[in-house]
């Protein structure tokens, strides 16, 4: 694939052109899409050590499975303020996904996040990797409950039929993806003519193990910030995907 070593404005002349031109497009969400919509990485420097000074523990050690199984309350005292409020919504980047799955060349979306962002943006074919802050289950009566259900709770939030700790069914440090979710991710991606990377950036394990079964050489990369190996794309735009994708998707 020709890429143009030019200025930001004929990259994105020339992606319009390519989003024109073909079907089959997938894309990967990266925690760079959720940032923009007013969500919180907690993964990142900052933010783990306030953390740790906040709870006593990093956030990859509380939001793991062995920390839920022994401390509950420790654990839903973070998930709930960290995650479950976070009041967060879909914006123009959202926006833009739906123009292009509605016009059928979006035919799969791939998310690490677990915001549900997707969903409510009205997207279809949402693959999630790491399950969703939407999907909670009682572990004994296998009963389902949304988000408002988990919010109203001050503490652990029980099963109204058996009083239960709920589980939400997000993966946690220490568990798989599962393996039909995988196969379903491997099998789109497999499928796709374009991948686009939004928020994200090669060097992550996901996105890395996922690109295994692309064929094609049209992996267009959109992110924030630099990082040393955005050279691994086949096109690259460095910005705010909310600026980007309306750009491109017309
Ligand atoms: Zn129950």
């Amino acid at each position: 694939m020709y890429i143009p070593e030019t200025s930001k404005e004929e990259k994105i002349n020339y992606l319009k052109g390519l989003i024109r031109d073909n079907s089959q497009m997938v894309c990967i969400l990266g925690v760079g899409m959720e940032i923009e919509c007013g969500g919180k990485n907690l993964w990142s420097n900052d933010e783990a050590y306030r953390i740790e000074d906040e709870y006593g523990h990093a956030p990859e050690e509380i939001y793991s499975s062995s920390f839920y199984a022994t401390k509950k309350q420790k654990f839903y005292e973070f998930y709930k303020k960290e995650i479950l409020d976070q009041d967060i919504h879909p914006g123009t980047a959202y926006a833009a996904l739906k123009k292009l799955q509605d016009s059928g060349k979006l035919t799969a979306v791939i998310t690490r996040d677990i915001d549900g962002l997707p969903e409510e943006a009205g997207l279809e074919n949402v693959i999630r990797l790491h399950g969703s802050k939407n999907v909670n289950q009682c572990p004994k009566c296998h009963k389902y409950f949304d988000l408002a259900y988990m919010r109203k709770f001050k503490g652990i939030p029980l099963c109204e039929e058996c009083q239960q700790p709920i589980r939400p069914k997000v993966m946690l440090y220490g568990e798989m993806v599962r393996n039909d979710i995988m196969t379903q991710a491997a099998n789109a991606i497999r499928g796709a003519n374009v991948v686009m990377l939004l928020g994200t950036n090669f060097g992550v394990p996901m996105v890395d193990s996922l690109l295994q079964y692309y064929e094609g050489n049209k992996v267009i990369l959109i992110t924030l910030h630099e990082h040393y190996n955005d050279g691994n794309a086949d096109i690259c735009i460095h910005g705010k995907l909310e600026d980007i994708l309306p750009q491109i998707v017309i």
